[in-house]
């Protein structure tokens, strides 16, 4: 995060900040008012886009939508900017590992020259205390040489050691960026990139490939009675759950909020459903107890949509399928699976 704003301007967007979470009743914590401060600020431009597109008609953002907003757009652009700088160092001390390496290769052959017309002195010498002379002189040269090596390798073994320890703090990173931190599982950037990645593959080597939409039924009454801390157990639970259902080359994500989805390369839309009925069922029979309480809290119900990919169409009319399939199970009760196929059955059965 980098703030070259004045002190002027930064209070005006504070204060601009504060009003706002007054305004809406939202507690000035520091997540909550970074939102407002990056919003009023006015260079996050796509984290404006999606606080306006959640107050658009007059709405606005859930409590439970401030911690999602601050890990995609604040925390990301930051570490975003800290994996460049860490990028760049690997290129620094590549670079000068690279030139110490040049400069010993023209030491070794200053090194290789002289030996040579050490030789060819020693031919030509013609006393003992001359032979002496020249063997000082290439002990000398040897020493100085061995020093030479001995700091040649001792920097580039430290400099190997730091850029060992940058790639992994970059892999580290990366691997973070595409994991939703509550859950563990895939979050929303990774999902967006695998679906892409998945559907390229398929149109250039063929295949089969479906997705399942879930999400928590009557969420927001579940976090009302039993309070947020309960509801992000519940998350994670499905979490796990959907993780593992996992085979293959399956994608499970958190897609935002209490909505999920998995990618199911090489799988038709007969087999998406049953696997789909496979998360659904262990979820709908686990009780749920309190921790710390024999407090019996009762079951969490999912409802989710598959469908499965048309060779050719545009991924979001794909994955609008599956969403719609989604709004079809709420629709018809909940705690289900509908698949596309049957909820064109269905349509025009209702129609
Ligand atoms: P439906 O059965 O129609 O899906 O109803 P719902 O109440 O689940 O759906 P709604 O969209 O009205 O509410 C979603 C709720 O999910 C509201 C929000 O507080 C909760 N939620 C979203 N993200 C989180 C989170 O990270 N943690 C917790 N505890 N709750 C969350
Ligand atoms: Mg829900
Ligand atoms: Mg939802």
């Amino acid at each position: 995060m980098q703030y070259p704003e004045t002190p002027e301007k930064a209070s005006k967007s504070a204060l601009a900040a504060f009003k706002r979470l007054n305004e809406l009743g939202v507690a000035a914590n520091p997540i909550n008012f970074a939102i407002w401060y990056e919003y009023f600020a006015g260079k996050n431009h796509d984290l404006k886009k999606t606080v306006d597109a959640l107050s658009a008609g007059g709405g606005k953002p859930d409590v439970s939508a401030y911690a999602e907003l601050y890990d995609r757009f604040i925390i990301a652009g930051a570490n975003m900017t800290r994996d460049r700088e860490w990028s760049d160092r690997i290129d620094t001390v590549t670079e000068r590992i690279v030139s110490a390496l040049t400069a010993s290769g023209s030491e070794t052959e200053e090194y290789g020259a002289a030996l040579k017309t050490f030789s060819g002195d020693l031919e030509t010498a013609g006393n003992p205390d001359q032979i002496r002379g020249l063997v000082a002189d290439i002990i000398t040269e040897t020493d100085s040489m061995d020093t030479r090596t001995r700091e040649l390798y001792s920097r580039v073994s430290k400099s190997t050691e730091e850029i060992t320890g940058l790639r992994k703090a970059l892999d580290d990173s990366r691997r973070d960026a595409l994991t939703d931190s509550l859950t563990g599982i895939a979050n929303r950037k990774c999902f967006d990139q695998k679906i892409f990645s998945t559907v390229e593959e398929l149109l250039a080597n063929g295949g089969t490939l479906s997705l399942i939409f879930a999400d928590i039924d009557h969420f927001k009454d579940f976090n009302d009675t039993h309070g947020h801390q309960l509801g992000d157990q519940v998350l994670r639970l499905v979490g796990r759950t959907l993780f593992d259902s996992l085979k293959g080359k399956d994608t499970a994500a958190r897609y935002g909020g209490e909505e999920f989805a998995i990618i199911l390369p090489d799988t038709t839309s007969g087999g998406v459903t049953s696997v789909a009925d496979n998360i659904r069922k262990p979820i709908a029979s686990k009780c749920l107890v309190k921790k710390g309480s024999d407090d019996d809290i009762g079951a969490v119900t999912i409802s989710l949509g598959v469908t499965s990919y048309h060779p050719g169409e545009d991924i979001t009319a794909f994955i609008e399928r599956a969403d719609q399939a989604l709004h079809m199970a709420k629709k018809l009760g909940r705690n289900r699976v509908i698949c596309e196929d049957k909820r064109i059955e269905i349509a025009a059965v209702s129609a």
